[in-house]
C-alpha cells in the first residue's frame, strides 16, 4: 500500500485516487449523466465535455451534454457536436434532463455564476456533482472532485481521469481529437508556461491514439472569414491603444465594429494576444461591447496576476495570466475606469 499510493499518484498526477474509486463505485450501474461547461464555451470547455461524453457513453451510460450558450462555428467540427444541446434553445427539456440526472459533471468552470441561466437548475437538482476544472478558487463543493489548478487544461484532467479510470486504451480517435483541441488552445498552442513536459507526453499519447493534429489546428485556427481578417487589420491599425509608460496595451471594440465587419461569435478571440506581443508590454486587455454587455479580457506575462485585478474591479476572475470579467458601465466609461486604474499603476504594481 505504501508503495502503491505514491506510484499511482505519480502516474495519474492530479487525481486523488479515492475520488476515482468513489466515481467508479457510483458508476457501477447504468446512470443518467449530464455534462455541462461554462457559457460561451471555448475549445477546452467543449473538447473536454465531448471527450468525456464519448468515454462515458462507451462505458454504457446515458449521457447528455448541455452548454449554457451557443459557441463559435470553428468548434462545430468536433466529433459529437450534433449531440450538444444549447440551454438557450431548449431550456425546458434541459431543465428536465438536469433534474432527472443521477450525476452532473461540471467541466472547465468552478462557480455556478459561469453557467448563466443554467445556474438555477444546477443548484436545484439532487444529482451528485463531479467537478473537473483547473480555475483558481473553486466555489463548487462536489461529491467527486477532480479539480487541480496545476493542469494546463480541463482536457488534460479528462485524460488523467480516463487514464486512472480504465487506462488510456479506451481513448478513441474521436476522444483524442476533442482532448487535443482543448490542450492545444488552453496552452496557446504549447506556448504558455502551463506547457509542462507532462502536457507534451499526453499530447504525444493522443497522437498515438489517432489525433490528427493538422486537422485539429486547421479546423480551429485556419477557418477565418474575409471579414474577420479585415477586422483584424482594422483593429491593429485603428483600435489598439498602447500606454507604454505603464506597459499596458488594450483594444476597445464596439457594437458598430461587429456590424461593419459582420463579425460572428468568436471572431474577436485571440485579438488581445497581439497587444501582449508588443515588446515591453506586460499586461493586455480588450473591452468588447456586444448585445449591450461590456465584456473584458485580460492577459499578462510572468508574475502580473490579472485574475485578482479582474475579480476586484470587473466581477471576474480566471487564471493568473488569462482572466476576464464584465463591466456594468457603458463602453466609454469602462475605458475611462480602466485608464484610471492603469494611471494609478494598479495593474502592474499591486497585482504582482
Ligand atoms: P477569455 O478572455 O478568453 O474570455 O477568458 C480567459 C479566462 O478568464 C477564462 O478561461 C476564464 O478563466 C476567465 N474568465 C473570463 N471571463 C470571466 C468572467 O466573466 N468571470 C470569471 N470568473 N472568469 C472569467
Ligand atoms: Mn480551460
Amino acid at each position: 500500500m505504501l508503495l502503491i499510493l505514491p506510484l499511482t499518484f505519480a502516474l495519474y498526477g492530479h487525481f486523488f485516487m479515492k475520488d476515482i474509486q468513489a466515481l467508479k463505485d457510483f458508476l457501477r450501474s447504468r446512470k443518467k449523466i449530464v455534462i455541462t461547461t461554462h457559457a460561451n464555451p471555448d475549445a477546452d470547455a467543449l473538447g473536454s465535455s465531448l471527450g468525456l461524453h464519448h468515454f462515458l457513453q462507451k462505458l454504457g451510460h446515458k449521457v447528455y451534454t448541455v452548454v449554457p450558450t451557443s459557441y463559435p462555428d470553428f468548434l462545430t467540427w468536433m466529433p459529437g457536436n450534433d449531440q450538444v444541446k444549447n440551454y438557450e434553445e431548449i431550456q425546458e427539456e434541459a431543465d428536465k434532463l438536469v433534474m432527472n440526472a443521477d450525476l452532473l459533471f461540471c467541466l472547465d468552470f468552478s462557480g455556478f455564476g459561469r453557467i448563466k441561466k443554467m445556474k438555477e437548475v444546477a443548484q436545484r437538482t439532487s444529482a451528485e456533482v463531479a467537478l473537473v476544472d483547473h480555475h483558481l478558487n473553486p466555489e463548487i463543493n462536489p461529491t467527486f472532485n477532480f479539480w487541480n489548478d496545476q493542469a494546463a487544461a480541463t482536457a488534460e484532467l479528462i485524460y488523467d481521469l480516463i487514464a486512472a479510470y480504465t487506462g488510456t486504451q479506451e481513448i478513441t480517435k474521436e476522444i483524442a481529437e476533442c482532448l487535443y483541441a482543448g490542450i492545444m488552445t488552453d496552452t496557446g498552442s504549447f506556448k504558455h508556461s502551463s506547457t509542462t513536459s507532462k502536457v507534451h507526453r499526453i499530447v504525444a499519447d493522443l497522437i498515438d491514439l489517432g489525433a490528427d493534429v493538422n486537422k485539429v489546428s486547421r479546423s480551429i485556427y485556419d477557418t477565418n472569414s474575409v471579414g474577420r481578417l479585415r477586422f483584424l487589420g482594422y483593429a491593429l491599425a485603428e483600435k489598439l491603444i498602447v500606454r507604454d509608460e505603464y506597459r499596458v496595451a488594450y483594444f476597445v471594440i464596439d457594437e458598430n465594429d461587429f456590424r461593419t465587419f459582420d463579425l460572428k461569435q468568436g471572431d474577436t478571440e485571440g485579438l488581445v494576444n497581439y497587444a501582449l506581443s508588443i515588446t515591453g508590454i506586460v499586461i493586455a486587455a480588450i473591452i468588447i461591447e456586444r448585445d449591450s454587455e461590456v465584456k473584458m479580457s485580460f492577459r499578462s506575462i510572468g508574475d502580473y496576476a490579472v485574475n485578482k485585478f479582474a475579480a476586484e474591479y470587473f466581477q471576474g476572475g480566471g487564471h493568473k495570466n488569462a482572466s476576464g470579467g464584465i463591466s456594468d458601465l457603458p463602453l466609454a466609461e469602462t475605458e475611462r475606469k480602466l485608464n484610471e486604474l492603469i494611471e494609478k499603476n494598479i495593474l502592474n504594481t499591486q497585482y504582482q
